[in-house]
C-alpha cells in the first residue's frame, strides 16, 4: 500500500503518498527507457553479487559499496552517474533486508532484482505540472502525463512536495508509469484522546464511541460476487477461470468501496470526538479470531479486507495528523472493560453478548472489545507510549474514560470515571 508516515519531530508528521501517473512516451524514445530499465536491473544485480566483503559478510554500508562497484558500473553500463548511485542504493536496501531475514533464521538465497523499475531522485527526474523528464542511458527523455482527477489533486496541491519517483513498465499493456512520491508535513493533532476500534466478523468495525459499522454480509463472503466466485472455482474449467478473473476485479472494487465507507465513518467518529489517536488491533492476532470452520477462500478474504481497512484508516488519519497505534488485542473480547475481569465465560459466543461474571456489566461484546482496544493503548507503560499521549483518555459515546494508573498491568487498572456508554447501531452511510 502506498503509505509511509514517520515522525520527524514531536509535533509534525510526514505524510507520503505515491501517485501513479501514466506516461505518454514518444515512440522513438521507448527504447531508451527499456534500455535504462534493463541496465538498471543489471547494475542492481551486479552490486548484490559483489555485496560480500572479504569475510563473507554482506555489505550494508553505502560508501563501502560505492568504493567497490561504482567504477565498474560506470564502465560497464551507460547509466549516468546518479542512476548508478540509485542502483547500488537499491541493492544496499535489498542486502539489508536479506541480513535482517538471515538474522531471523530465514536462510534465503541472495535476492535478484527483476522488476521493470528504475528508481529516480531529484537529480535524475524533473517533475513539471504536465510532464516529466527522466535521465536515461541516452540523455533525458521527456514524457507527458496522462492525468486523472485523482492524480491531479495531488500533483496540483501546493502543500505536497514532489520528491522521488519510480519508472515502471507494464508489459501487459506496453505502458510506462511514473510512481511519484509526494510528501507533505502535517501538524500532529494536539490532545490525548483515544478512539478504540474493534474489527470483527459480525460487525466489520465498532468504535469505543458506540458506532457500529455493519455490512458484514456484504463483506464476509455472503455477497453475490462471492457466491458466484465460489461456484466458478468449483467448476475449474477454462471459461470459468476467465469469468473468475473478470469477477475478481469487480468484487474487489465492490468490497473496497464498502471498506472506504467504513474507514471514512471511523474518521468522522474520531474527529467528532476530538481524538488524536486511534487504537486498532495488531493484525497478527486477527487470524485467531476466525472460526475454525471458515474455509480457505473466506479466510483469505478476511485477512485481505482487515489489512486493507487498517491501511485505509491509517491513510485517512494521517491527513488530519491523527496517529494510528496498534495494540495487542489478546483476550479483548473476554475482558470486562468496566472492571478488568477476564474470563472465557464473560462472552456468549452465540449471541455475542458480553456479561461480566464479576461485576455484572452487560453490553454488546464487540463494543466491549472496542473499549478494551482503546484501553490497551492507554495502558502502554510510560517508556513505550507514543509522544503526546500523556495520561490519555478513551473517547466514549458520551464523555471519556480515564485510566488512573497506566503503568500497572491491564487487569489491575482502575477506572476513575465512566459516563453512559450504551451503544447505538448506526448504518454505514453510502
Ligand atoms: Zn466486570
Amino acid at each position: 500500500m502506498f503509505i509511509r508516515n514517520q515522525s520527524v519531530c514531536e509535533s509534525e508528521m510526514e505524510v507520503d503518498r505515491t501517485v501513479r501517473v501514466k506516461l505518454d512516451v514518444p515512440d522513438e524514445r521507448h527504447d531508451d527507457l527499456h534500455q535504462t530499465i534493463q541496465q538498471f536491473q543489471t547494475a542492481v544485480n551486479y552490486t548484490v553479487d559483489h555485496g560480500e566483503n572479504d569475510d563473507g559478510y554482506l555489505i550494508t554500508n553505502k560508501s563501502t559499496i560505492h568504493d567497490k562497484v561504482y567504477h565498474d558500473l560506470r564502465d560497464e553500463t551507460d547509466l549516468p552517474a546518479n542512476l548508478v548511485v540509485r542502483s547500488y542504493s537499491k541493492a544496499v536496501e535489498m542486502l539489508k533486508s536479506t541480513v535482517e531475514d538471515w538474522k531471523n533464521g530465514n536462510s534465503r538465497p541472495l535476492p535478484t532484482f527483476d522488476q521493470p523499475t528504475v528508481v529516480y531522485d531529484k537529480r535524475t527526474l524533473t517533475i513539471k505540472d504536465e510532464y516529466a523528464t527522466l535521465s536515461t542511458v541516452n540523455g533525458r527523455v521527456e514524457a507527458d502525463f496522462l492525468l486523472g482527477e485523482y492524480q491531479r489533486s495531488y500533483l496540483d496541491a501546493d502543500d505536497y512536495e514532489k520528491r522521488m519517483g519510480e519508472l515502471h513498465y507494464d508489459p501487459d499493456t506496453d505502458t510506462f508509469y511514473l510512481h511519484i512520491v509526494v510528501r507533505k508535513e502535517v501538524e500532529q493533532r494536539d490532545g490525548d484522546r483515544v478512539l478504540g476500534v474493534d474489527l470483527n466478523l459480525k460487525n466489520v468495525a465498532v468504535t469505543s464511541t458506540g458506532r457500529f459499522f455493519d455490512g458484514g454480509e456484504l463483506l464476509w463472503g455472503q455477497n453475490h460476487y462471492f457466491r458466484v466466485r465460489r461456484s466458478l472455482q468449483d467448476k475449474g474449467t477454462r471459461s470459468a477461470r476467465q469469468a473468475l478473473e473478470r469477477l475478481s476485479g469487480r468484487e474487489t472494487r465492490f468490497v473496497l468501496d464498502r471498506l472506504h465507507n467504513i474507514s471514512r465513518g471511523i474518521m468522522e467518529e474520531a474527529l467528532r470526538h476530538d481524538c488524536s489517536f486511534i487504537a486498532v488491533e495488531d493484525l497478527t492476532h486477527i487470524r485467531e479470531r476466525m472460526d475454525a470452520h471458515d474455509d480457505r477462500l473466506r479466510r483469505q478474504m478476511h485477512n485481505w479486507a482487515f489489512r486493507e481497512l487498517q491501511e485505509q484508516i491509517a491513510y485517512k488519519a494521517s491527513e488530519y495528523g491523527i496517529r494510528v497505534e496498534s495494540v495487542n488485542p489478546a483476550f479483548s473480547s473476554q475482558t470486562c472493560s468496566q472492571c478488568g475481569h477476564q474470563s472465557s465465560t464473560n462472552r456468549d459466543p452465540e449471541t455475542g453478548w458480553f456479561e461480566c461474571s464479576e461485576c455484572g456489566y452487560g453490553v454488546d461484546g464487540d463494543y466491549n472489545a472496542s473499549k478494551n482496544v482503546g484501553l490497551r493503548l492507554l495502558a502502554v507503560p510510560s517508556g513505550k507510549r507514543p509522544d503526546g499521549l500523556g495520561t490519555g483518555q478513551l473517547a466514549l459515546k458520551s464523555g471519556t474514560l480515564n485510566v488512573s494508573d497506566t503503568s500497572s498491568v491491564y487487569s489491575s487498572l482502575e477506572f476513575e470515571r465512566e459516563s453512559t456508554d450504551k451503544p447505538t447501531a448506526s448504518a454505514v452511510g453510502s
